[in-house]
């Protein structure tokens, strides 16, 4: 048995423009649940055309909406959060068949976005921009103002929680919107578009532009939209932020990642046990939060063996979820060849494991440990993107670091230790945005905000939290004298 239900019927989604769902332009894609790679739903790829329709509607809406007053756009925000969740369990449940997750996974990622949507709800109360008499009679202010129209291209991989890190926050500070999901994963949109037409979100302010390439070029070389939010893989993250930035447009692209855990003796067993083995298996280790580089310093044995315990007991479509496609399921099954070619011991093999009953013609492939991984080699510095781990035999923990200093990706890294000087050590010298301490998925939650660094962030600024204002905002200074006081100018 899985953990979800999949759609009795194919769910067609389209284009959500000016309030109304319409079809796109292009040629029709299909999404394949990767649980039993049957076709789920259907799209239509969309062009230049559909991106101009958006934009056009989006003009008007937005003027109109940044003239209202952040309490009333609040309100709207409050009514999109109760609609997510008396629809909590049908979004949770669409999104994983479409992704892969199992059910408790898909519910989890909604109410991270939820939390997202939380915090920008609570803006009217934080960010009230400053007022102050800087010198006699005069005042400088600031004000927060919405840049236009935005847009956010997202990955397959968290098909509601990685939009929700910006519709709330981007809608709430007075923008329009144009969200174009993973063609993989379109579904999910169908029941957040609907949700904000149900908050009572004035018609064309929010828009969704199913497609690939096609649509996001068209996105991003559209001169009224002031600014590209991207989320996706590395290669494409610096494409769309190069392509962005030539337009002179503010663009922030989050790439992917290989992250590290550094594990000590002192580590608890059953604490790092569970973290561990949960970090590189959960959401079947598509996530780009996930462990995946084990440097295991000194006698850890014991606690790997705990890791593998884990891992193993994991019931594949209840417990771990399946693979995007089965062309990435052969990439992982052929990534371990190699390393298994190249030396490295299989602790806990995957490729062997059992799909579930009746969902043999899915996208399978087991919790996977892997020992004597050589720094550099493939398995240690290339993003596999499933739930793989690479154990590093390290001696020290110089050794360790100068091992997670050297890939290029900076995501995060985490440290299992019972030692605050060496989790402190860590902390400072890793090469990540984001670090966690007996934690193996360091996602911070609101209102602290979430990115990388190095390959796994292009541009400036974080996409959630309170430093990510300042990218879907202007911030407009203003220096007043209304007193008529000769006796000192505006610099006194
Ligand atoms: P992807 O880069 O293939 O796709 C991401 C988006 O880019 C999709 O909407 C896709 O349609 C679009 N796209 C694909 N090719 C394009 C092209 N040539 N030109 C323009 N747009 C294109 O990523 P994915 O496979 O959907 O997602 C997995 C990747 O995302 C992993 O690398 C993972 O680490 C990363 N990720 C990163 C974060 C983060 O916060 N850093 C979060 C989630 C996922």
């Amino acid at each position: 048995m899985i953990s979800v239900n999949l759609p009795k019927e194919v769910i067609s989604v389209q284009n959500f423009v000016g309030g109304q769902w319409v079809k796109g332009s292009g040629q029709k894609g299909e999404v394949i649940s990767p649980y039993n790679h049957e076709v789920i739903g259907e799209f239509y790829n969309s062009t230049s055309q559909d991106v101009e329709a958006a934009v056009k509607l989006a003009v008007k809406a937005q003027k109109d909406w940044a003239n209202t007053p952040i309490k009333e756009r609040t309100k709207v925000m409050f009514n999109f959060r109760n609609i997510l969740l008396r629809d909590q369990e049908a979004i949770a449940h669409l999104k994983s068949a479409e992704s892969g997750k199992t059910f408790s996974e898909g519910l989890a990622g909604l109410m991270k976005g939820i939390e997202v949507l939380e915090y920008a709800i609570s803006l009217q109360n934080l960010d009230l921009g400053g007022k102050l008499e800087v010198s006699r009679g005069v005042q400088c202010e600031y004000r927060r103002e919405a840049l236009g129209i935005v847009a956010n291209i997202t990955p397959f991989n968290f098909p509601a929680m990685v939009p929700m890190w910006t519709i709330p926050i981007a809608l709430t500070l007075g923008n329009a919107y144009i969200w174009k999901p993973s063609e993989k994963t379109p579904l999910t949109s169908l029941k957040i578009a609907n949700a904000l037409k149900e908050a009572g979100l004035p018609d064309g302010l929010f828009s969704v532009i199913q497609g690939g390439r096609e649509a996001v070029e068209a996105i991003i070389d559209h001169p009224s939209i002031k600014a590209i939010g991207f989320v996706g893989s590395t290669k494409i993250a610096k494409l769309v932020y190069e392509r962005g930035s030539q337009h002179g447009k503010r663009v922030l692209a989050l790439g992917g990642a290989k992250n590290h855990i550094v594990l000590l003796p002192d580590a608890n067993l059953d604490l790092s046990g569970m973290g561990i083995s949960d970090s590189f298996t959960g959401c079947a280790g598509q996530r780009c939060m996930a462990a995946s580089v084990l440097l295991a310093v000194g006698d850890v044995d014991k606690h790997i063996q705990k890791i593998i315990e884990r891992a193993s007991s994991l019931k594949l479509g209840q417990d771990m979820g399946a693979i995007i496609t089965k062309e990435q399921v052969e990439f992982l099954k052929n990534a371990i060849d190699r390393a298994e070619k190249a030396g490295a011991k299989v602790l806990l093999d995957g490729r062997k494991a059992k799909a579930p009953a009746g969902f043999e013609g899915g996208h399978w492939i087991g919790p996977t440990i892997l020992d004597n991984i050589q720094p550099g080699s493939e398995a240690a510095s290339v993003e596999l993107f499933g739930p793989v781990i690479s154990i590093v035999r390290c001696k020290d923990i110089t050794e360790a670091m100068a091992i997670e200093n050297s890939v290029d990706y900076g995501n995060a890294c985490s440290v299992f230790t019972s030692s605050g000087i060496h989790a402190e050590r860590v902390i400072r010298e890793a090469s990540t945005g984001m670090v966690g301490v007996n934690i193996g998925v360091p996602v911070p939650r609101e209102p602290f905000s979430f990115g990388g660094i190095n390959a796994s962030k292009f541009g400036h600024g974080d996409i959630t939290g309170q430093h990510s204002l300042d990218f879907w905002s202007n911030v407009k200074k203003i220096t007043l004298k209304w007193e008529k006081q000769v006796d000192s100018n505006w610099m006194s």
